[in-house]
């Protein structure tokens, strides 16, 4: 008998594939071979598997990993802080003071602290909109720890260029051709094409000049990278794009061709339907982070719209500054319920709607469609086991509506980025134990 050998084998689990036809294989197998699922069926009892290691995942539910499309990694250090104030003295007041003073040391330990969230609530791909650029070695520090972690990750090394009337730190603020020279530096150093890719994008609309988009965009299609902003997040990028250039920013980002496959736009929440056919017709995709939306009191985007119009949507936590986590069991859950109530229609947002924007949705805003998102053969092998089996979580009578909403993490038993455990039963692979990690962060406060 021929028996093929896997290097980690998951057996005996609820596999939701979450593939086109959402197939579900009960009492299923999954192998992995060089980081790729190369396996994926029903257990035979007439087969024998062979692998070095192996995961008995019986009344257990395999899921594609979790993508955040969106996060600050420094914030998990400001969890809480300048609470209640709306968005611009919030960011005034807490996130930027501590922006432009952050160290080596604290840059590390809140990476430290953002991954290891992530994996822990199944999180298996995090992008980091990486924007403390006043010292280049912070995003080295940053591409470095993700990569310890064991996390699957892409560094937006974005920019700003101007901003002075919104208060932009000045430190912040460079040319953008030196941005281009930095996000060429970190390219050639880190991005290997699977496990770390480095993008690059404006920040926000009002610390960008139209020299700044155009700038960035001809690199960008020059150079095959792929580009993400803030966009919409609250009235003031329109005020300031219509007292500089007349028009609205999604007007704007229209005339100069921005609005390409190639642009993760983040928040949305203030869209015409108008602004939503563009989108679509240009093929944007819309990273939606709900509890900063409501945190920062921004609103609600209109999923539902979007999504009928056909536009890609994907889901991030947003730093820890307004979320004030990094838990993608806890943006899915809000994703749907926050929908169904603004809305008042159960209906507007399904479990696996918001399944699918974690999963499927992040793959193709990162253009990763084909190796990522879903449990499929060839795929890389980016998987969650899910334990029901907890207070929060039990009785499952439909996988999907579990994890979406009756999961903690304590449901996430294990985490798998491309074929390597990274996290199971409470214990991470690279090393870092929680309470320690605790001590270590409060002594650089
Ligand atoms: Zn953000």
């Amino acid at each position: 008998m021929h028996m093929d050998e896997y290097d980690l084998l998951v057996e005996n689990a609820t596999i939701c594939t979450l593939d086109e036809q959402n197939t579900v294989v009960t009492n299923g197998v999954m192998g992995v071979k060089d980081g790729a699922i190369a396996l994926l069926e029903t257990c035979r009892t007439d087969a024998r598997y062979k692998a070095r290691e192996v995961i008995d995942a019986h009344g257990m539910v395999a899921l594609p990993g979790f993508i955040d499309t969106h996060t600050h990694c420094f914030q998990s250090l400001l969890k809480g802080l300048g609470a209640d104030l709306p968005l611009i003295q919030w960011l005034n007041s807490s996130v930027q003071p501590f922006g432009v003073r952050v160290t080596h040391r604290q840059q590390e330990l809140a990476t430290l602290v953002t991954c290891l969230e992530a994996l822990k609530c199944g999180c298996t791909t995090l992008c980091e909109f990486f924007y403390t650029n006043q010292d280049p070695e912070l995003a080295d520090v940053c591409i470095q720890t993700m990569r310890r972690t064991g996390i699957r990750s892409v560094l937006m090394r974005t920019f700003q260029d101007l901003g002075q009337e919104y208060d932009t730190p000045e430190c912040y603020i460079e040319p953008v051709e030196t941005a281009i020279a930095e996000v060429e530096r970190l390219r050639a150093s880190y991005d290997d094409g699977n496990m770390l890719s480095v993008w690059t994008g404006p920040d926000v609309t009002w610390a960008t000049s139209r020299h700044g988009y155009e700038a960035i965009l001809e690199y960008c299609l020059d150079a095959g990278v792929r580009y993400t902003m803030h966009l919409k997040e609250t009235p003031e990028d329109d005020d300031m794009c219509r007292r500089h250039y007349g028009m609205g920013i999604v007007d704007l980002l229209e005339e100069i061709g921005f609005l390409t496959d190639r642009f993760l736009a983040v928040h949305c929440v203030n869209l015409t339907e108008r602004e939503i056919a563009t989108l679509a017709e240009r093929g944007v995709s819309i990273s939606h982070n709900p509890a900063a939306n409501l945190y920062l009191g921004s609103g609600v985007a209109p999923i539902p719209a979007c999504a009928a119009a056909g536009v890609n949507v994907c889901l991030g936590t947003d730093g820890a500054a307004s979320n004030n986590a990094t838990d993608m069991l806890d943006a899915m859950r809000l994703a749907a319920m926050v929908q169904k109530g603004v809305l008042r229609d159960a209906t507007a947002m399904s479990a696996r709607q918001v399944v699918r924007m974690a999963t499927a949705g992040g793959a193709r805003a990162l253009g990763r469609e084909g190796a990522l998102g879903t449990l499929e053969v060839g795929k890389r092998a980016d998987v969650v086991l899910f334990n029901p089996n907890k207070l929060k979580s039990m009785p499952m009578h439909d996988p999907l509506a579990t994890v979406v909403y009756s999961s903690s993490p304590e449901s996430i038993d294990t985490t798998i980025v491309d074929g390597k455990i990274v996290y199971q039963g409470g214990r991470f692979a690279c090393g870092v134990v929680e309470a320690e990690l605790a001590d270590q962060v409060r002594a650089v406060l």
